[in-house]
């Protein structure tokens, strides 16, 4: 039974599109969209209203979609910005603040009164017009754990939604994220929302960590998109929380890859062989062990069907293949190899992957058969 409890909240448009770099055309954004709602994320992210009139419409642009997932934008917590978010047609809205005294002290340059009553003003304005709101927390992560509780009482009290844990900077390590989360979780009666950033590796980790700890709600972006070394990859979170925690989310996996792609050439960021989930070649086999066992049955190798994210198993055939994929392979090629036909071809097929650097094709492998029987 798929879990409802927990929330994807992607924010692959506006963390992912805040990366250095990146830019989103307003159709991409819509194509975007739409993906992710087809495929059953339950919240977007999808900007930041108070950058300007062009934003602004493309957020409308979206509000007009008329998608299930709810749409919500970043604020800061400043009056301007959430009535930029009204404007534009959300109903929901993320407020953030900087929570630790790094930031207080050496960003904003005020002091934590000044923070709640940032707070107790952003929040007001924004419940006095029925906006559901997130209140984030940005550098929560490096925050006085107290201070964040709070905060969060203020917050519950004044109407807010939920909570959003931010370790902004990605310097937690899963033990740490379960810690901190779980602190909160046990103090304070207010859902929480984990925002996790991938520079020390670990966010995909990191989000897991938070939802064990009691968060309901996850950031993620499309490959992981996102501030310098990026966020929670949308498909990992889904695919971890599934076969490493068996928390299976109600959403349509076996897009995945076409998403991956979509959101790889929008970004200019395309999307390597090797990443997890969604790399072309991650069911790709070759070493001897490996491919005989996934040829009798894939289970041996392969933590769960290629299918189910949109991908397809290859069995390459280079330096590391041994008799049985090479007799396989021959055998869709319509040629019965014998076993001792296929022992004298290996050696040559291995010295031809050395020497190329690379896994053979079809046509190289047929022509080292070919001239294999000429010699003979
Ligand atoms: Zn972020």
């Amino acid at each position: 039974m798929p879990d409802q409890s927990i929330i994807i909240d992607d924010t692959t448009l506006r963390d992912g599109e805040q990366t250095a770099g990146v830019v989103f055309s307003l159709e991409e954004k819509i194509r975007i969209a739409r993906m992710l709602d087809e495929i059953g994320v339950g919240e977007l992210e999808c900007g930041i209203p108070a950058m300007g009139k062009e934003e602004q419409n493309s957020v409308k642009a979206l509000v007009d979609l008329g998608l299930n997932a709810r749409l919500i934008t970043w604020n800061r917590a400043v009056l301007s910005d959430i009535q930029a978010s009204i404007d534009s047609g959300v109903k929901a809205v993320d407020i953030s603040l900087s929570v630790s005294d790094i930031h207080i002290e050496h960003k904003l340059r005020k002091s934590r009164d000044w923070i709640r009553e940032q707070l107790k003003k952003a929040l007001g304005f924004a419940k006095r017009h029925d906006l559901y709101v997130s209140v984030g927390g940005e550098d929560a992560s490096r925050a006085d754990p107290d201070f964040l509780v709070d905060l969060m009482i203020i917050a519950r009290d004044l109407g807010a939604d939920r909570f959003r844990f931010c370790d902004t900077l990605g310097i937690l390590d899963p033990f740490s994220t379960y810690d901190k989360v779980k602190y909160l979780a046990d103090k304070v009666d207010l859902d929480l929302e984990v925002h996790t950033h991938n520079d020390l590796g670990m966010a995909t980790a990191n989000a897991l960590a938070g939802i064990r700890a009691g968060a309901r709600f996850v950031n993620t972006t499309v490959n992981g998109l996102g501030e310098r070394a990026g966020n929670a990859a949308l498909e990992e979170v889904v695919m971890a929380l599934k076969y490493a925690c068996k928390i299976e989310l109600p959403i349509d996996s076996s897009r995945f890859v076409e998403l991956s792609k979509l959101v790889g050439q929008a970004s200019c960021r395309p999307v390597p062989e090797w990443k997890a989930i969604v790399g072309e070649k991650v069911f790709s086999h070759e070493s001897g062990l490996h491919a005989d066992g996934v040829l009798k049955y894939p289970g041996n190798y392969e933590g769960y069907d290629p299918a189910e994210v949109g991908l397809m198993r290859h069995m390459v055939i280079g330096k590391h293949s041994g008799r049985h994929a090479l007799q396989n392979r021959f055998g869709r090629l319509g040629i019965k190899l014998e076993t001792f036909e296929a022992e004298s071809l290996i050696a040559r097929v291995r010295n031809a992957a050395q020497v190329n650097k690379r896994p053979l094709t079809d046509r190289d492998l047929l022509r080292i058969y070919y001239a294999d029987r000429i010699v003979a």
